[in-house]
């Protein structure tokens, strides 16, 4: 892409509303623009990382056995009275009436009517294990909308839910989706935690939060440091799952509202780590609350009639954007890690209009792109100080700059955006270089 015929709207002044670097970094680098409180509109630049996030979310899902769908935003409230939903979900819910008086809602979250829709087709145990997912746009009327998309009104979620005939299929069920998470959020190139998290008045024990560690997140935690540098476990067996599963919640990790000090004076001191955090996964076994009011039953083996045991799981897909900055930044601006990066490299061009340094420029550009490479190419007429702020504003991993000086002993310069290390390379030592980071 050349910067000339691209929608970068780049903020030089950092918006007073924001408060936290992700916020003004999406801000100013031209990956959003608010609308009305919590709502955003996702410019160019924003909606690649978005989608970048998503397809890894997606590819995850799909790698975990799980199967995409899609559900409509809108609601009928129908299924919601059914599961008492509609009254105890507070104001939160958006509520709206049609032009002949139906009571509708914008989802904040679907369990409902997918257990609506999975009871009218799936009448047999031999349909069972199932796992559906959508990636979809949810509505929660917030009471402090803020932090820009960490914590917005409407907002972009994975949530999948499970179906199966017994408590201990779904426990099975529920760890291929931990197990997905983890690989997930390594993908992200994040450190997520997985964290011991409240079932409410559900009872039991099996939710579990994912965290990313950073200064900025709203909850407490207090974990194992261990967790925070375990590898994600890539492709587990079915026989593996538990052990995998447990290796991580064997550890102590807990948000504010489960800690429980004493169990914590039990870590190693040096291996307590007492820090805060951004919620970016919840999952969630929750049996038969929906099944049950809502008659979702299967024939078992034993010719009985059983209720469909359920789990639902949500990636805040959104909330994600803002999160990997939060942990990827500097005073400059973000650092994006290479998997949802939104261009690839960026070229600098330190003197637009002029025939060497132009040609050279196009020359890298198309090779680049050639070699399957996403390129953004500056080749504004502004001044080299303008457009090294503005390449480490939107922290592209690599920077190539071009001009006239260095042209004339044959080299580039090439930049590092995370670690800043520069080094000074022939066209072809470039093209070699950078083709061989992806
Ligand atoms: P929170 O405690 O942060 O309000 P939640 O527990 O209500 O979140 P869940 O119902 O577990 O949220 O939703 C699944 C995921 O969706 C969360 O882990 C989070 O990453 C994301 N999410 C929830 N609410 C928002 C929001 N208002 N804006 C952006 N992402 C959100
Ligand atoms: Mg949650």
């Amino acid at each position: 892409m050349r910067l000339t015929d691209y929608f970068l709207p780049v903020l030089k002044e950092t918006p007073a509303e924001a408060t936290i670097a992700s916020h003004q970094f999406m801000l100013r680098a031209g990956m959003i623009k608010q609308d009305s409180a919590g709502i955003y509109i996702w410019l160019p630049l924003g909606l690649k990382v978005l989608r970048k996030i998503e397809n890894i979310v997606r590819e995850e899902q799909n790698r975990a056995g799980a199967i995409e769908m899609l559900m409509p935003t809108i609601q009928s409230a129908g299924h919601w009275k059914e599961t008492g939903r509609y009254d105890a979900y507070g104001p939160e819910m958006l509520r709206i009436t049609d032009r002949g008086d139906r009571e509708l809602l914008y989802g904040p979250t679907n369990e409902d009517m997918i257990t609506d829709m999975f009871r009218s087709y799936v009448k047999s145990y031999k349909d069972l294990p199932k796992c559906l997912y959508h990636i979809q746009w949810k509505f929660r009327d917030e009471r402090r909308p803020r932090f820009g998309v960490m914590r917005g009104r409407e907002f972009l979620m994975k949530d999948a839910y499970t179906f199966d005939v017994d408590k201990e299929a779904a426990v099975k069920s529920y760890n291929r989706q931990f197990i997905a998470y983890l690989n997930t959020y390594e993908r992200l190139g994040l450190k997520a935690v997985p964290m011991r998290a409240d079932t409410g008045p559900i009872g039991g024990d099996l939710s579990h939060e994912f965290l990313i560690l950073a200064d900025t997140g709203e909850s407490e935690v207090f974990c194992h440091k261990d967790l925070v540098d375990m590898a994600a476990p890539g492709d587990v067996s079915d026989g593996d799952m538990q052990a995998v599963v447990d290796s991580r919640t064997s550890l102590y990790a807990a948000t504010d509202e489960m800690h429980d000090a004493d169990e914590f004076a039990k870590v190693p001191a040096d291996k307590q780590l007492s820090a805060r955090g951004i919620e970016v996964g919840h999952i969630f076994y929750f049996g038969e609350k929906y099944s049950e009011p809502m008659k979702a039953s299967v024939q078992t083996a034993d010719g009985k009639s059983a209720n469909i045991h359920m789990g639902s799981y949500g990636v805040g897909v959104s909330r994600l954007v803002g999160g990997i900055i939060e942990a990827s930044h500097d005073e400059n601006g973000i650092i994006w890690p290479k998997a949802v990066a939104p261009f690839d490299v960026g070229i600098i061009n330190l003197k637009s209009g002029d025939a060497e340094a132009d040609a050279a420029c196009e020359t890298l550009y198309s090779q680049l792109k050639a070699a399957g490479l996403d390129p953004l190419y500056d080749d504004r007429d502004d001044r080299g100080g303008q457009k090294f702020a503005r390449m480490d504003l939107i922290g592209l991993p690599y920077q190539i700059v071009i001009g006239p000086r260095g042209l004339k002993e044959g080299k580039y310069e090439v930049k590092d955006r995370k670690t800043g290390e520069k080094q000074s390379l022939t066209p072809e030592e470039t093209l070699t270089f950078i083709t061989a980071q992806f």
